[in-house]
C-alpha cells in the first residue's frame, strides 16, 4: 500500500481516538493522538507553576522538551504520563495552552515530521484543515453533547478519575468553544473531509463507513 495520511478531526468525545485506533490496527499503520500532545505540554507547564503569559518562559521549557510515542503510550521527557494527561485539572487548561502560537508551531512540526516518512491515522482538531490540508483522506466526527459527556464520563471512570457526567459536560461546551473560538488553527470541519455523526452509532458502523470512503475514494482493497 502507497503511503497514506488519515486526519481524523472534531470536537473532544466524538469518538475520534477510538476510532482512529482501530482504523490504524486494520490497516495496520501507525496512530498519532495529537490532543495527547497538548496535553503533555499542558502538564509540563503546570508541573513548572509557568503563568500562560510568559512566553519566554514557554519558549525555554518548549526547547527542552521531548515529546515520544511508544507502544500506544506517550512520554513526556522519558516518562510516561498516558494517566496524568487525563486527569479533570489537564482537562481545564489544555485549551487555554492549546491557543498558543508558539506551542502549536512546536507540535505540528513535530506532527507534520512524523507524517513524512509513514502511513498514519492522525486524530485532532486541526489535522485535515491545518497540519496535513493534502492529507488523502479526511473525517470530521460529530455527536451529541450529551453521548459525548457520557462517553467521556466512562472513560474517566475505567481510569479512576471521579466525576460527574455534568461537570464533563460542562467542561467539554467550555473546551469546544474555546478550540473553534480560537484565532489560530481552530477546530472546524475541512471542506474536502466528510462528516459522520456517531451519536447512536456503534464503533464497528462507524469504522466501517470510514473503511467504505476510502475504498470508494481510491479504489483501495482492504
Ligand atoms: O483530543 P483531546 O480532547 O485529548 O484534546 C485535548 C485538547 O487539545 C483539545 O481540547 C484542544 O484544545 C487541543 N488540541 C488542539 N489541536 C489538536 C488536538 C488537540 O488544539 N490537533
Amino acid at each position: 500500500m502507497k503511503k497514506i495520511i488519515i486526519a481524523i478531526d472534531g470536537p473532544a468525545g466524538a469518538g475520534k481516538s477510538t476510532i482512529a485506533k482501530k482504523i490504524a490496527s486494520i490497516l495496520k499503520i501507525k496512530y498519532i493522538d495529537t490532543g495527547a500532545m497538548y496535553r503533555a505540554i499542558t502538564l509540563k507547564l503546570i508541573k513548572l507553576k509557568t503563568n500562560l503569559s510568559e512566553t519566554d518562559k514557554i519558549q525555554e521549557i518548549l526547547q527542552s522538551t521531548q515529546i515520544d510515542f511508544m507502544n500506544e503510550a506517550i512520554y513526556l521527557d522519558g516518562e510516561n504520563v498516558n494517566l496524568q494527561i487525563r486527569s479533570p485539572e489537564i482537562n481545564n487548561s489544555v485549551s487555554a495552552v492549546s491557543a498558543i502560537g508558539i506551542v502549536r508551531e512546536k507540535l505540528v512540526a513535530i506532527q507534520r515530521q512524523i507524517g513524512q516518512s509513514k502511513s498514519i491515522v492522525m486524530d485532532g482538531r486541526d489535522i485535515g484543515t491545518n497540519v496535513f490540508p493534502d492529507a488523502d483522506y479526511k473525517v470530521f466526527l460529530t455527536a451529541s453533547i450529551e453521548e459525548r459527556a457520557y462517553r467521556r464520563w466512562l472513560e474517566m471512570k475505567e481510569k479512576g478519575f471521579q466525576t460527574s457526567i455534568e461537570d464533563i459536560r460542562q467542561d467539554l461546551i467550555k473546551r469546544d468553544q474555546g478550540d473553534m473560538e480560537r484565532e489560530i488553527n481552530p477546530l472546524c470541519k475541512s471542506k474536502d473531509a466528510i462528516e459522520i455523526d456517531t451519536t447512536g452509532k456503534d464503533t464497528r458502523r462507524v469504522v466501517e463507513e470510514i473503511l467504505l470512503y476510502i475504498k470508494e475514494k481510491n479504489n483501495v482493497i482492504i
